[in-house]
């Protein structure tokens, strides 16, 4: 038998993948079960056009066995099967995928379950053995093939025996070096571990022959060792489900299980899209500020999968820096992939996809703020702050998106309030929306800058919070009222008819405001008299945009 030559473009090719298209070795069990799965959905699928075919779902399986002595790994199926032309077309090419080529066939009749589309996946086997073997029936033939390559060199096609439609996938696991370890590819844990981790969705049952003990018969506290064949997959995916199959408790487990977080979540949004764009998703909003959301090592992100399979762990695309508390997953069968799958071809999809989750997540804050306040707040206390991070940044281009979702202490019963209920109950002779900052409420309150507001009946905004102000001057004004820091220099309330006397007290005193400023120079612009002092005898307030506070802050920073 000669040994046949991958074509050229393909050696280079086969090389190339081997050592740079894949980031992770342990994904070649993801591309070999989805090709399983493929293979058996082409049945599945024939089955709806073929009277001869009967598919019964019990029949139809992926099944994992690890040798340790042999130092192999066996991925079966019971699926179409390939024929030697088929081991030679789709195999003995790289690039070439039968699976996209059946989907074409395929097309009137809905074939999108199937996953394969590039034609390389294949190959990543050779990322951890030395040598693959493939053994196939093919649907309809008593003939079986078996092909067998050691990577670059070719491959072989032979006739062999095998009793049961469908394809046997033997990997020679390669040995360990210094660097790499190839051992773990052949331990039950770390098996089970990948295919929950990737394909833990996959349709079809994935089964592994697992080690147990259990007590033994006739005996005292003795155990006996058995095996017992097991699928490892959970195959329907919560997200698939109907949210009403599902309970609140279905949710929390599916945080739980997914690590999305250790705390319960808060609320969690099922989305289940069919317009222009399809796709499911599963979002959280989380009760807990995580322990390193506000530094630089958190990392945002969904979680990706097509159809089922993982493709992305934290895909950073679909969210929002200002929502990047949200925790989940998005499934879409619409995303271009390239070859690599890690890398997503174009991202038009995912645009609409991102669009649609963050005004999905808006909408679900604006329902909890209305119909849960309680909850809201204990949100917003967690992540109220990325929310007026997010009015500050981009030039204040999301401000319509998250204005109201803002809160603020009020003076009033010094309660958190929307800028919507400030608003609504402003007296008719109140033009601005006041706010004062400081370090603390305690503070504020004793700032002399907020007594003559306070006097007025007019609420006042606390801002305890670095980032309040600076979002306050990206919005600039909410309903047509805009934003006035109490320590202003005007602050637009009509003087009472005692401080007439003002300007006779200003000339009065000039000699003394003369000499204070000759004493305070470098400090400040002006001495006045005030009309806003009640109780304190002096007051500090600024002229321009910049408040007393900002200026703190501004000279805080670095550079
Ligand atoms: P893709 O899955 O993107 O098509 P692969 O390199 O993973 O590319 O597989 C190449 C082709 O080999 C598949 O399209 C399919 O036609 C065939 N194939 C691979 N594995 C199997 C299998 N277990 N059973 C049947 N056909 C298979
Ligand atoms: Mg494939």
């Amino acid at each position: 038998m000669s040994k046949k030559q991958f074509q050229a473009e393909s050696k280079r090719l086969l090389e190339m993948m081997i050592n740079s298209i894949y980031t992770q070795r342990e994904i070649f069990l993801r591309e070999l079960i989805s090709n399983a799965s493929d293979a058996i959905d082409k049945i599945y699928y024939r089955a709806l056009s073929d009277d001869q075919l009967v598919f019964d779902k019990d029949n139809y399986y992926v099944k994992l066995t690890a040798d340790k002595e042999s130092r192999t790994l066996t991925i079966s199926d019971t699926g179409i099967g390939m024929t030697e032309e088929d081991l030679e077309n789709n195999l003995g090419i790289i690039a070439k995928s039968g699976s996209l080529a059946f989907k074409k066939e395929n097309e009137a009749q809905d074939g999108h379950n199937i996953i394969g589309q590039f034609g390389v996946g294949f190959y990543s086997a050779f990322m951890v053995a030395d040598t693959v073997t493939v053994i196939s029936k093919p649907l309809g033939s008593d003939q079986a093939f078996k092909w067998v390559s050691e990577g670059a060199d070719g491959y072989t096609i032979v006739p062999c025996e095998k009793a049961e439609v469908g394809t046997d996938i033997i990997l020679q696991i390669k040995e360990n070096t210094e660097d790499d370890r190839y051992d773990e590819y052949l331990e039950e844990y770390r098996l089970k571990a990948i295919i929950k981790k990737y394909s833990d969705f996959i349709r079809y049952p994935i089964k592994m022959d697992v080690k147990s003990q259990r007590p033994k018969e006739d005996s005292e506290g003795e155990f006996e060792e058995f095996v017992e064949e097991q699928t490892i997959n959970s195959m329907v995916p919560i997200w698939r489900k109907n949210k009403n199959e599902l309970t609140q408790e279905d949710y929390e487990n599916f945080y739980a299980e997914k690590r999305y977080g250790f705390d319960k979540p808060l609320k969690h949004i099922h989305i289940n899209a069919e317009g222009s764009i399809v796709y499911r998703a599963i979002l959280y909003i989380p009760e807990n500020t995580p322990f390193d959301y506000y530094t630089k090592e958190y990392e945002k992100g969904l979680e990706l999968y097509s159809n089922g399979v993982l493709i992305m762990d934290k895909c950073a695309d679909l969210l929002p820096d200002y929502f990047s508390f949200v925790k989940g997953m998005v499934d879409s069968e619409d995303l271009s992939l390239n070859i690599s799958r890690e890398l997503l071809q174009h991202d038009r999809q995912l645009k609409l996809i991102a669009k649609n989750i963050k005004n999905s997540i808006k909408n679900n804050l604006q329902t909890l703020l209305k119909n849960e306040r309680e909850k809201y707040e204990t949100f917003f206390k967690a992540f109220g702050r990325q929310l007026k991070f997010g009015v500050y940044s981009d030039y204040g281009t999301n401000k319509e998106t998250l204005q109201d979702l803002l809160l603020f202490t009020s003076s009033k019963e010094k309660k958190l309030v929307t800028l919507e209920e400030y608003v609504s109950r402003m007296p008719e002779d109140q033009k601005y929306i006041y706010y004062a900052s400081g370090e603390s409420i305690e503070r504020i309150e004793k700032l002399p800058q907020t007594e003559i507001v306070a006097d007025k009946g007019y609420e006042i905004l606390y801002f305890t919070d670095d980032i309040d102000e600076f979002a306050i001057k990206m919005i600039m004004a909410y309903k047509e009222k805009e934003f006035k820091s109490v320590s202003s220099g005007d602050l637009g309330i009509e003087p009472d008819a005692d401080d007439k006397q003002d300007s006779a007290e200003e000339n009065d005193n000039k000699d003394l405001f003369e000499s204070m400023k000759g004493l305070l120079s470098d400090k400040v612009t002006a001495v006045k008299a005030s009309k806003r002092l009640k109780s304190h005898p002096v007051c500090l307030s600024t002229e321009g945009e910049v408040t007393i506070e900002m200026e703190k802050i501004l000279k805080a920073m670095p550079g």
